[in-house]
């Protein structure tokens, strides 16, 4: 039986790594399905402290794994599926196979939330509809896309396809951004950006090669129908937490976003098993407040193994 299994690999997983390899706990750290998690797919991150110039995402989670494995945390790659909380030893099930811990700290983070209208699923991945301007955005050099939504994830899409694209239109549901002061302006002070306000993308249309051809719009003031002819659409419309497999075994809130218990931050209701980063929190949701809730959930996996032994 290991002593910590951590769930996930962003900044909250790695930091809680750190943490508990530094207090010799040995610890286990399972890596889903987006090794390295949100900030691999991100371009520069300007606000993680210590960075003046800013880093990488990739470079900085890649950093973090590095300095995780140092000290002795162990990564393997597992999906889990399913968890059995109701013993001390708490099980894991990746498919067939299954890992026991003392200690959970679940840090599974969250995944792009989707729009769910006609054309989205058939064109996502390849042809023409994406999540990750930082990922596809060099393969729509010198064509016209839009970025759906508007938060910062929106605006830093939109600023970073600039580099590309000929046009890159924002189509937001209100007349007003969410995204922070800076980048919004930052955004809409862009000579190759547009902004579509008031309204809501409801079919994405191909064309004759089946990759996308134009969005359809609907003004939800006026109830104008428009149509908007792009070869790529980027949706930065938020996200959804990675909490699945503890439905109707740990608290979550009706997005799904896990509960921690007694007014912490990090403990649930279980004893032992703790939460960190994004899948617990949609407030923050910062790489530097996942990271900090990593070091607290694995300070509290320390304190509680010690009194628990
Ligand atoms: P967000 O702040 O939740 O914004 C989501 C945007 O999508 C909102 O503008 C929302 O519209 C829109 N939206 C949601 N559901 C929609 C739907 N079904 N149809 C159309 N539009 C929809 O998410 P985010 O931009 O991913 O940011 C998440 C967090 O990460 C935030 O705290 C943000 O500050 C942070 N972040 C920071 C940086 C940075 O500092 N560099 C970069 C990225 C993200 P409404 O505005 O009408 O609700």
């Amino acid at each position: 039986m290991e002593n910590v299994i951590i769930l996930g690999t962003g900044c909250a997983g790695f930091t809680a790594g750190i943490y508990t390899a530094r207090a010799n706990l040995n610890p286990l750290i399972l890596e889903g399905k987006q090794p390295g998690g949100q900030l691999t797919t991100t371009s520069e991150v300007e606000n993680f402290p210590g960075f003046p110039q800013g880093v990488d995402g990739y470079d900085l989670m890649d950093n973090l794994r590095k300095q995780a494995t140092k000290f002795g945390a162990r990564v393997e790659n597992a999906f889990i599926d399913r968890v059995d909380f109701s013993d001390d030893c708490k099980t894991l099930y990746s498919g067939d196979k299954s890992y026991k811990a003392k200690v959970v700290i679940i840090a599974t983070g969250a995944a792009p939330r989707l729009l769910g209208i006609p054309g989205e699923q058939e064109m996502y991945g390849g042809k023409g509809v994406t999540t990750c301007a930082t990922c596809d955005g060099a393969f729509y050099r010198d064509m016209e896309v839009v970025v759906i939504g508007g938060g910062d994830s929106a605006c830093e899409e939109a600023l970073f396809l600039t580099r590309f694209c000929s046009k890159v239109t924002l189509v937001h549901r209100r007349d007003e951004l969410r995204a922070s002061k800076i980048m919004a302006e930052r955004t809409l002070a862009h000579e190759k950006i547009e902004a579509v306000w008031d309204s809501a993308v409801e079919e994405i249309l191909p064309g004759e090669d089946g990759r996308v051809k134009a969005i359809k719009t609907k003004n939800l003031k006026s109830g104008e129908a428009g149509e908007i002819a792009c070869k790529g659409v980027f949706i930065a419309i938020g996200h959804l937490p990675n909490t699945q497999p503890f439905e109707g075994i740990l608290d979550l809130d009706t997005n799904g976003y896990l509960v921690p218990a007694n007014g912490s931050m990090v403990k649930t209701s279980i004893p032992g098993v703790f939460v960190a980063g994004d899948c617990a929190d949609h407030v923050y949701r910062q790489a530097i407040t996942a990271a900090g809730m990593g070091c607290q959930s694995a300070i509290e996996a320390e304190r509680w193994l010690a009194e628990s032994n």
